[in-house]
């Protein structure tokens, strides 16, 4: 096989959204899956659209889905430029040569591309197979309904279908992988090939995302723009799983990987055509794996932010204690927002204050337990866990749960939350106390 070498080509147009973040995603994984070369190449030959700082925002949102690539505007390379309005006077020459090789022809200032009759212009796709019938109705033998393509404009800038053959073909792409809007402009693509003389690269369209409602993915649908997903506290490696399972599997049902893992089993034959709905729940559940399996005091760092955010004093305790609250909470918690939200008693008292108020509670029966609890010689969950169980045995009709609960909203406002005498246990004696105390119980 030849060397793979495939690119992501936005224009910087808009920040980066969901569709753009799938197609980097997916050449990414191919270049990586192949030992080959990923190419980040920016479309801006829409002068007034196209915008530095949202070149800048798509490569950060790139980079932080991890998505690294070899070479690009920034960085450079062999192939360069990478960016297509430095590219301009390349694309004069091979209209030249076109309108020279009788190909093309002017129109005032724009160059035209002649489409010659009885053309082929079906093709091979890797994902969506044999290509005969066009999604506006054109049929494989049907080259003499295709209308000619401007390839220079007037105003001298190229156009897309033809600065991408140009580019596709001087960088030595091996594979196009792009979105499935673009099945319909690749015949056109191809004639370009053609009249040049060169090899056709091959083409896996990745197919479309479509909302719940089975409707293509839009704004309607909520956050579209991957940045939306960092704010709202989905994890990059979470997000790069989920976007990976957009029209791929893993296999042997395997659903939560790294990007390492992803890369090594991706096989772009195996992505399928059929539309990929973008499935909220799905998502939250592949953050909240990912949050699990992190190290503590990396997530630690993910949720920090979030306290701080709430106005929440995080100076007040070391971050073992932090880490050591968060390992506790377990799987609670499917972002990072959700989980800092959840465990907000750890770092203060307020936000317990906020959420409960003690109602119809037999107090002088909770005086006396709470008298017991403290009254433990030592301050381990284990220890007063039985304290706690001695004493309800020891009452007629006693639920545990009518002790444990005013014990639970007292130390965190909150009516679920890990066992209650870890949390306790945790919170320290003193802290303990003194929420206790607050509400009156002790
Ligand atoms: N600039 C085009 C886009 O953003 C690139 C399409 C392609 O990959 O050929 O849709």
């Amino acid at each position: 096989m030849k060397d793979v070498r495939v690119r992501f080509a936005p224009s910087p147009t808009g920040a980066l959204h969901i569709g753009g973040g799938h197609t980097a995603l997916f050449n990414w994984l191919w270049a990586r899956h192949c030992g080959g070369k990923f190419i980040l190449r920016i479309e801006d030959t829409d002068l007034v659209r196209s915008t530095k700082e949202y070149e800048e925002t798509i490569m950060s949102g790139m980079k932080w889905l991890g998505l690294e690539w070899d070479e690009g505007s920034d960085i450079g390379g062999n192939y360069g430029p990478y960016r297509q309005s430095e590219r301009l006077e390349i694309y004069r020459d091979y209209a030249e040569k076109l309108v020279k090789d009788g190909k093309a022809y002017r129109d005032g200032e724009a160059i035209i591309f002649k489409v010659e009759p009885g053309q082929d212009i079906s093709f091979k796709d890797i994902v969506y197979g044999q290509i005969d019938v066009m999604s506006d109705g054109l049929k494989e033998k049907d080259s003499d309904k295709l209308k000619d393509i401007v390839i220079i404009k007037s105003d001298g800038m190229p156009t897309y279908n033809y600065a991408v053959v140009i580019d596709d073909y001087l960088m030595k792409i091996s594979h196009v992988i792009r979105g499935e809007d673009h099945i319909s402009n690749t015949p056109k693509q191809i004639l370009i090939y053609r009249a040049l003389g060169w090899e056709v690269p091959e083409f896996a369209h990745l197919p479309m995302i479509l909302g719940r409602d089975k409707k293509k993915l839009s704004k309607r649908h909520g956050a579209t723009s991957i940045y939306e997903y960092r704010d709202m506290g989905y994890m990059p490696d979470s997000m790069f799983n989920f976007l990976a399972l957009l029209g791929w599997s893993a296999g042997d049902d395997k659903e939560i990987f790294d990007r390492l893992e992803a890369a090594k089993l991706f096989e772009l034959s195996r992505v399928t055509k059929k539309a990929a709905v973008f499935d909220f729940d799905k998502l939250n559940h592949i953050n909240q794996e990912h949050l699990k399996r992190l190290d503590p005091m990396v997530r630690l760092s993910m949720i920090k932010p979030f306290w701080i955010e709430a106005g929440l004093p995080v100076d007040e305790h070391d971050d073992k204690y932090y880490a050591d609250a968060l390992t506790l909470m377990g799987g609670r918690g499917q972002t990072a927002k959700e989980m800092a939200e959840f465990a907000d008693y750890f770092v203060s008292f307020e936000p317990v204050k906020k959420r409960w108020t003690p109602e119809n509670l037999d107090t002088e029966k909770l005086k006396e337990f709470f008298a017991a609890i403290f009254a433990s010689p030592e301050w381990k969950a284990e220890k007063l866990e039985e304290i706690a169980r001695d004493f309800v045995g020891s009452r007629e009709g006693a639920k545990m749960k009518d002790y444990a609960m005013p014990l639970r909203f007292a130390l965190t406002g909150m009516k679920v939350s890990p066992g209650i005498f870890e949390v306790a246990e945790l919170l320290g004696k003193e802290e303990c106390e003194r929420r206790v105390k607050f509400y009156g119980l002790l």
